[in-house]
């Protein structure tokens, strides 16, 4: 497990939203740490369509915060 930051993708909005919220995503948000070797796609209107699959720990610009569970 490791720490998760504001700025990556485990903290952001557009991880997994394509997909109803799992158990994991919410002890992401609550707990701010990941197992390193997840994937999730990302819902960014700008990834989407590459079906982007990113971990916990990437990151881009385009990071919002995800509403706490
Ligand atoms: S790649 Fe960017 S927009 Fe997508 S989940 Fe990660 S931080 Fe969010």
């Amino acid at each position: 497990m490791q720490s998760i930051h504001n700025g990556q993708c485990g903290l952001c909005g557009h991880f997994g939203e394509k997909h109803a919220r799992t158990p994991q995503l919410v002890t992401i948000l609550s707990s701010k740490q990941a197992d390193v070797v997840m994937l999730d796609e990302c819902g960014h209107p700008k990834h989407a369509a590459l079906h982007l699959k990113v971990t916990p720990i990437s990151g881009c610009d385009g990071f919002v915060p995800a509403a706490q569970a």
